[in-house]
């Protein structure tokens, strides 16, 4: 007869008991699916998490899982630059006694009680990173509590399935075996293509969590940009917040009067859309240079080309796109662009866009949105923006040199 050793069975036994009793992680029940308007048609001020609720989303997740908020806290402030991690170091320290223990650090880290925890609770219910910058002297503008909130209402337009999907990650275990043939400057530049911490970012299950940091963007015009193939999004945080309530768009004299930095989040989360919209997760070698995007798929190129996007009073055609690429007051831009433009649309403008793109829509109805449709901005009931006042268009246009 087989006898286990006791240590063996009370060990298994505990195991068994905990994994039974905490919650899994990522389980997007905190930060739900917002299909009506309510989001949209808010400032920065309001329709985020509480604080409370916050907190009920930690404990959710943290409830017999010990060790899981020293981990997450790791992942949550992983930084490479020296200074950085000088200032870690002094957290710790001063926040060895603390009882929230590594709360306590990441609450310094931000500055800030409420972007700490909605940092942490973002990260446990959707496994969203959002960090600061690598940048070591602390020269670009940071994120800070507001950033998280407009990013939460974000994420919150985006399914939980299409979440996960973009929260995988290519596996690059094999990849210098499989660009050996290939000239060195191409295998260069596919190594330069991965984000400096590729390698130790991927998670063991294949993940690699939909990350959210400033930097700057292309040539720094860009407010935000995110890279073929990742799930990395970078913001120029300062040109960013020009799309917040309260903002003049000059171009079309209009004030915003709701918080529109949210287009331009659910924008780059399209490019992350397309970029992860095909791979099942699980075959290997699925590296950048032979992905198979949305905006590549010869059938679908055909569709998003026949989609007439429509202009709309926003920050993020300025944003994004060159003038040369309106046509007709519409939208004609590179496929990539276009379809990040159209997911974009099916979420904030859907009924315009059953209007311009009435194939398109069916598409991402039935092929990306499993069904899902969204109430967008043109319902909301009350004005997104207004007209200048005199002396916004001319008096402050002139002292600013418009
Ligand atoms: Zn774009």
């Amino acid at each position: 007869m087989f006898r286990l050793p006791v240590a063996i069975v009370l060990l298994c036994a505990f195991m068994r008991a905990s994994a039974a009793e905490h919650e899994p992680l990522f389980q997007n029940r905190f930060f739900t699916l917002s299909q009506s308007n309510e989001l949209l048609c808010a400032t920065s001020e309001q329709q985020f998490m509480s604080t409370e609720r916050l907190a009920d989303a930690i404990q959710f997740y943290e409830r017999n899982h010990p060790g899981l908020r020293q981990q997450a806290v790791a992942v949550l402030t992983d930084h490479k630059n020296p200074q950085r991690l000088d200032d870690l170091a002094d957290y710790r320290e001063d926040c060895e006694h603390s009882p929230s223990g590594e709360l306590c650090v990441l609450e310094k880290y931000w500055g800030d009680r409420d972007a700490a925890w909605r940092a942490l609770a973002l990260f446990y219910d959707s496994k969203t990173v959002i960090k600061h910058s690598e940048d070591p002297n602390y020269l670009l503008k940071p994120f800070d509590a507001d950033h998280l909130r407009i990013f939460e209402k974000a994420i919150r337009k985006i399914p939980a399935f299409l979440r996960q999907r973009i929260s995988k990650a290519k596996p690059v275990e094999n990849l210098d075996k499989e660009i050996a043939d290939k000239p060195n400057a191409i295998q260069e530049l596919i190594k330069d293509a991965f984000q400096e911490d590729y390698k130790t970012s991927i998670w063991q299950d294949h993940t690699h969590p939909l990350t959210f940091t400033p930097g700057i963007g292309f040539r720094s015009q860009t407010v935000a940009q995110v890279f073929s193939g990742q799930n990395l999004i970078v913001f120029t945080v300062k040109e960013f917040d020009k799309g917040k309530e309260g903002a003049v768009y000059r171009d079309i004299d209009v004030e915003y009067l709701v918080d529109f930095r949210l287009p331009i989040v659910v924008h780059e989360i399209a490019h992350t859309i397309d970029n992860f919209h095909f791979w099942n997760g699980e075959d290997d070698l699925y590296f950048f240079y032979k992905y198979h995007k949305i905006s590549n798929d010869e059938q679908i190129g055909k569709i998003i080309a026949d989609a007439k996007l429509a202009l709309w009073p926003s920050k993020w055609f300025e944003a994004f796109e060159y003038l040369h690429e309106v046509n007709d007051g519409r939208y004609d831009g590179n496929t990539q662009e276009k379809l990040a433009e159209l997911v974009a649309q099916y979420i904030l403008i859907p009924e315009r866009l059953k209007q311009s793109a009435p194939a398109a829509y069916q598409w991402l109805r039935d092929e990306v949105f499993r069904g899902i449709e969204y109430q967008g901005y043109d319902s909301c009931s009350t004005p997104l923006t207004r007209p200048l006042t005199w002396w916004q268009k001319y008096a402050s246009g002139k002292q600013l040199g418009h």
